[in-house]
């Protein structure tokens, strides 16, 4: 069933909601059946920068059909989509997603706060939610290989900042920059969770964290023990892939026989992130 994210995202219970970008319909099929063995919510987003690449006016009436008919509820999700992107928000909301990330952490505060109010103003009124981020969050969203690893050179969230920005905006969730970055990590990135307990202390609006790949189980489960409730998980799902592809290599021309292998490394990647966040038993749904 289509929701929007203040419908998938706990507030109360330590669990966070997996949110996984898609390419295709394979990927957004993939996690439909995870979320619908694991009986758990689930967002599925596009990334702003794919939005033409995957002819999302085509793409997405196939993927709301999926979501209309699956027994979980589910959110459609556009990723950050920038300032200048809000011809594109337009058009998302207008398809039917239920969810937009608007980013103006590139901008100062202050415009960051315009931007993401009329934001929300606008998506309010189809009922959709939306997610706003301060503090930025380093690599590009949608790039596996950014080569760029946990950022010290970037500041964390402030906490004071935070709280004026929920405030003023009156956002649905926030991103913060709490130390992961977006693409695959050379090393386990340091995550502030320090920074994580204190907003979340001073801000009721349910906590995000982007760039998962790559974070360690222990890590994930203590941002999530310190009020993390939705987490973007990504470039593993193209790193599967195309480890999926190399091992296909000599494997002959059975394209449809490949494609089910592929989804099989999907679902089995996405329940394990699924169980995780929400902290489910680990022999839950074993993926055959
Ligand atoms: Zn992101």
């Amino acid at each position: 069933m289509k929701t929007n994210l203040s419908q998938v995202l706990s507030k109360g219970a330590a669990s966070a909601t997996g949110s996984f970008n898609i390419l295709d319909l394979d990927m957004a099929m993939s996690i439909i059946d995870c979320a619908e063995a694991l009986n758990t919510p689930v967002i599925i987003g596009i990334a702003s920068r794919h939005f033409n690449a995957v002819r999302a006016p085509v793409l997405v009436p196939s993927v709301l059909k999926a979501i209309e008919s699956s027994n979980v509820p589910v959110a459609l999700h556009l990723d950050h989509a920038g300032p200048n992107q809000i011809e594109m928000i337009k058009q998302a909301l207008d398809l039917g997603f239920s969810s937009i990330m608007i980013d103006g952490s590139l901008l100062p505060l202050e415009e960051n706060i315009e931007v993401t109010a009329k934001v929300v103003e606008l998506s309010h009124r189809y009922n959709a939610s939306v997610e706003g981020e301060i503090g930025g969050i380093a690599g590009e969203e949608g790039v596996a290989d950014t080569e760029q690893d946990s950022p010290d050179y970037i500041p964390y969230t402030n906490p004071l900042e935070a709280q004026q920005f929920v405030k003023a905006t009156r956002v649905d969730a926030l991103a913060i920059a709490v130390g992961t970055a977006h693409g695959i990590y050379s090393s386990e990135p340091h995550i502030n969770f320090d920074v994580i307990k204190e907003i979340q202390s001073m801000v009721s609006t349910p906590l995000v964290m982007h760039g998962a790949t790559g974070v360690s189980d222990a890590s994930i489960q203590k941002a999530v023990s310190n009020g993390i409730r939705k987490i973007n998980y990504f470039s593993g799902l193209l790193q599967t892939a195309m480890d999926e592809v190399r091992a296909y290599d000599s494997k002959g021309n059975d394209f449809l026989q490949f494609k089910h292998s592929m989804q099989e490394q999907w679902r089995k990647l996405i329940a394990e992130q699924i169980k995780l966040y929400a902290k489910l038993p680990e022999n839950m749904y074993k993926q055959a």
